[in-house]
């Protein structure tokens, strides 16, 4: 394998914003990997409520005390970020069936790209499987309690 970081994933997302369905993906998957990269996705033609740099800044302060995490932005690719960064594997998580037929296509598109890429998948804990950012996103706008469904670090600065 022709990578200098063997244990190493990237968990690329657009984070907008970084739920406690994330949280957990990424506490779980810190025994698996000796390094981390949280790695949002800057795609342009995708409307955010929260900025890049405030998405940034958010995960940065819930891992401030995790060494093995670091975060990150990127365009373009995913399977091209993990070949820059020398990253072997994806890390993604799943909370449903449709999840799976989304994110096997992509897994797959990724490997045709990056043949030295491979896709981890966690699957959620029940009790975080209905969380996502959309539903957070809406219970922003409408100005409701997100408390249940945010990092409680991070919850003020929402
Ligand atoms: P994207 O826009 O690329 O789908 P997201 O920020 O929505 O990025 O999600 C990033 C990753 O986190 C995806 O693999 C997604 O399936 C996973 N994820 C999102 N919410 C949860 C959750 N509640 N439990 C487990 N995994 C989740």
């Amino acid at each position: 394998m022709n990578t200098a970081y063997p244990r190493s994933a990237v968990f690329p997302g657009s984070f907008d914003p970084f739920t406690l369905g994330h949280y957990e993906i990424v506490q779980r998957a810190l025994p698996l990997f000796d390094r981390l990269v949280i790695a949002i996705g800057s795609n342009s033609q995708k409307k955010t409520l929260y900025s890049l740099e405030k998405r940034l800044a958010l995960i940065q302060k819930l891992f401030k005390d995790e060494p093995k995490v670091s975060v990150a932005a990127f365009g373009g690719l995913t399977a091209e970020f993990c070949r820059e960064q020398k990253i072997p594997f994806l890390l993604r998580g799943l909370r449903s069936s449709a999840d799976f037929d989304y994110e096997k296509s992509i897994a797959q598109l990724n490997h045709a790209i990056n043949t030295e890429v491979d896709t981890v998948f966690l699957i959620s804990s029940p009790h975080l499987s209905h969380i996502s950012s959309t539903i957070v996103r809406e219970i922003i706008m409408n100005k409701g309690d997100a408390s249940a469904f945010v990092p409680a670090a991070i919850q003020a600065d929402l």
